[in-house]
């Protein structure tokens, strides 16, 4: 009986796993064409700077839009576009079109504004990724000094030597180099010691608790120090009430991002809500 019952669960389980398979085929095949067909569109989330509540730039988020118009979330297709290797052509995609928006908003009259851009341990391993940015920098005409790319602990993985060398070809071109995602991963302080970051971005989960406890706010404060001793700017993440806002302004935290400065937008809402004169 006991046995049958085992057999049966397997079963359902198995036949579980191959729908799970299934789908994640369908997803990858639909993926790959959507690459092709450019289904992508870039969303954009608000920059401030903390002590005069000024947007100093914006990062660029990338949807899929299906066909059928429904939107999709980047934590759904860029583990498997990473996995595939679709990432590629997709981040190279979305490097063109942040840099491109960058420069109509610039031209418009908002010349100092950023664009920071993800990018993922993929796309930063690829020989050609130096010579790409340089190569959409000069297409579009964007200064390196306006973009600021995205990595996370990741990259200090597998090659740190390499990462080193790569984010310091980065910033003698002049580009800006962030750590996305702080105090999530791995991180190995002698490491970062020596990676040329410009900007350290605190991870939300260190923001959701705040106003907290003595703790939470001393997590807050290590990274800020942690910042200044890398000469590197702090970017809280996530900021979502008035009240994190200003434990975060009350320690002094440069930057800040989250739901309460703004969503993440499309273009043409982004400048209605933010780049109006
Ligand atoms: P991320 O780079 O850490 O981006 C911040 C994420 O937090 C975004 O999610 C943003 O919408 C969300 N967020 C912003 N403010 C708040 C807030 O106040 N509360 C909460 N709960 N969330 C907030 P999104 O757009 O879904 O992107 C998720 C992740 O997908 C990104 O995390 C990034 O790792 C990845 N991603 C997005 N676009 C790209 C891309 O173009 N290339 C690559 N490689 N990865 C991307
Ligand atoms: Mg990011
Ligand atoms: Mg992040
Ligand atoms: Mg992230």
């Amino acid at each position: 009986q006991a046995k049958a019952a085992g057999k049966r669960q397997y079963r359902f389980y198995a036949q579980d796993m191959t729908r799970a398979a299934q789908a994640k085929l369908h997803l990858r095949g639909q993926l790959s064409r959507a690459v092709d067909t450019g289904e992508f569109e870039l969303h954009y989330q608000p920059l401030v700077d903390l002590a005069t509540g000024a947007i100093i730039g914006m990062e660029a988020l990338v949807r899929w839009r299906e066909a059928n118009g429904r939107l999709i979330s980047p934590a759904t297709f860029i583990p498997l576009a990473e996995e595939t290797g679709l990432i590629v052509p997709l981040g190279a995609w979305v490097l063109r079109e942040a840099c491109t928006q960058a420069v109509r908003w610039q031209v418009a009259g908002h010349p100092d504004l950023v664009v920071a851009v993800n990018v993922s341990v993929r796309q930063w391993e690829e020989a050609t990724f130096v010579p790409l940015v340089q190569q959409i920098l000069l297409e579009t005409g964007l200064s390196p000094s306006r973009l600021v790319l995205e990595i996370t602990e990741s990259v200090l993985l597998s090659e740190p030597v390499e990462a080193r060398r790569q984010a310091e070809q980065l910033a003698s071109l002049g580009v800006r180099v962030a750590l996305d995602d702080y105090g999530t991963g791995y991180s190995n302080l002698s490491q970062l010691q020596h990676l040329p970051i410009a900007q350290l971005k605190l991870d939300r989960t260190f923001v959701h608790p705040l106003p907290g406890g003595v703790r939470d706010q001393a997590l807050v404060q290590s990274a800020l120090t942690l910042g200044q001793a890398l000469d590197a700017a702090v970017v809280a993440e996530g900021i979502e009430t008035d009240t994190q806002l200003q434990v975060l302004r009350s320690l002094a935290c440069p930057v800040g991002q989250g739901y309460f400065l703004g969503r993440p937008v499309p273009a043409s809402e982004f400048a209605l809500q933010h780049l109006q004169p």
